[in-house]
């Protein structure tokens, strides 16, 4: 590009960092000419739900016309399962883009988005691109500090962003500190609760966050089909909103976002109850397993409230994850997010889980006695 039409893009988005995603599970395989397992990205080590799959399938054969652009089906199902009206459903193409959505309605220069630091990168990107202040709070204990953010708040915020169970530290916070920190927010800012672990939460106080929703309506709650629900390639997620934000996503949204196959997955996954419930629970047995072995190697994984593991590994957090590549393990060295001595695991299947366990431990030992951690 030349220089001059450099200058022409806004300095806030010439300024924007870019988002990482983990490698993929062929680039790794082609570079290193190994077998590799990808616990990098969270995504479902089951698979897609079979009857999203059959219903794709079915649906493929009407691939040669525009889907449903208003995604009719599929809102009335998710607005009868969660008690609110189809038009306080927002489907988008995954919940990225209504992150990027809810900024690009309420953001502009001179305003301000909040969040934490520590969290899901896309939220800052999400503010800074609409060329608004960018004000995060540091995270205490790995968890989102609700009163420190509370206290964060001026007149030009106007758009908050919280991640429960938060990516990529793998806390959560309970339903007093939500309600503690909402009586404090302004009725005219928006609150984005991105709940894309909220399957896998174990702490029995998880915010009854549409209940909350239903009282009082600057909540934006986002879920995805990316996680539990085994769709991540198909790109689908949905916010749960006032119906004045989902209109105006709407307005900004391409006409037909989200595909005629995706939406027929969609549908048939939330029926595969089955599928739901296998994923939790495998997921619950070998994030119990995976926190048990790693802490007997000396790590200190920690407590995980989704289907990843977080933990700090120290000032070779890096070199490790590149050894660990070696040995066929795809993981998340976290320096990008502002953990330079930090990975992030996903909980994958048992055999994929043995594999990580049993690299780790070589990886590790050889450092053991070397390392400041071990010997704290
Ligand atoms: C994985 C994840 C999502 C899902 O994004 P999609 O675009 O729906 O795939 C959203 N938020 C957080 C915090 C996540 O970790």
């Amino acid at each position: 590009m030349t220089p001059a039409l450099e200058e022409l893009i806004p300095e806030f988005i010439r300024g924007l960092p870019v988002y990482i995603p983990g490698k993929p599970i062929e680039e790794v395989e082609r570079e290193l000419n190994i077998h590799a397992i990808k616990l990098a990205s969270n995504e479902n080590p089951l698979g897609p739900s079979p009857m999203a799959m059959e219903a794709v399938r079915a649906a493929l054969a009407e691939s040669h016309r525009y889907p449903d652009g208003g995604t009719c089906r599929l809102r009335e199902k998710l607005a009868k399962r969660h008690g609110v009206k189809p038009e306080e459903i927002f489907i988008g193409l995954g919940s990225s883009e209504i992150i990027d959505l809810a900024a690009r309605i309420l953001l502009t220069r001179g305003l301000t988005g909040l969040t934490s630091e520590g969290s899901y990168a896309p939220f800052s990107i999400a503010i800074r691109a609409n060329g608004a202040n960018l004000k995060r709070v540091p995270l205490r204990e790995f968890t989102f500090d609700l009163k420190a953010m509370a206290e964060a708040l001026t007149p030009h915020t106007h758009v908050v962003y919280l991640a429960n169970p938060n990516n990529p530290t793998g806390t959560a916070f309970g339903n007093d500190e939500l309600e503690e920190f909402l009586s404090r927010v302004a009725d005219d800012v928006l609150v984005v609760l991105d709940e894309a672990y909220i399957h896998y939460a174990e702490r029995a106080d998880m915010p009854r966050s549409v209940e909350i929703f239903r009282e009082r309506k600057n909540l934006l709650i986002l879920r995805t089909f990316s996680k539990v629900y085994g769709l991540a390639g198909l790109r689908l997620g949905y916010g749960i909103g006032p119906e004045v934000i989902v209109a105006a996503m709407n307005k900004l949204r391409t006409p037909f976002n989200v595909s005629g196959l995706s939406q027929a997955a969609a549908i048939a996954a939330l029926d595969d109850e089955q599928h739901v419930r296998r994923s939790i629970e495998t997921n619950r047995t070998e994030r119990k397993r995976l926190c048990t072995e790693l802490s007997a190697l000396g790590l200190r994984p920690v407590p995980s409230h989704t289907n990843f593991i977080f933990m700090e590994i120290g000032p070779e957090a890096s070199a490790i994850s590149e050894e660990l590549l070696h040995e066929g393990v795809i993981v998340r060295p976290l320096g990008w997010m502002g953990f330079p001595e930090a990975v992030r695991v996903s909980v994958g299947t048992a055999e994929e889980n043995e594999k990580f366990l049993a690299a780790m431990d070589r990886v590790w030992s050889k450092r053991a006695g070397k390392s400041e951690l071990t010997t704290r």
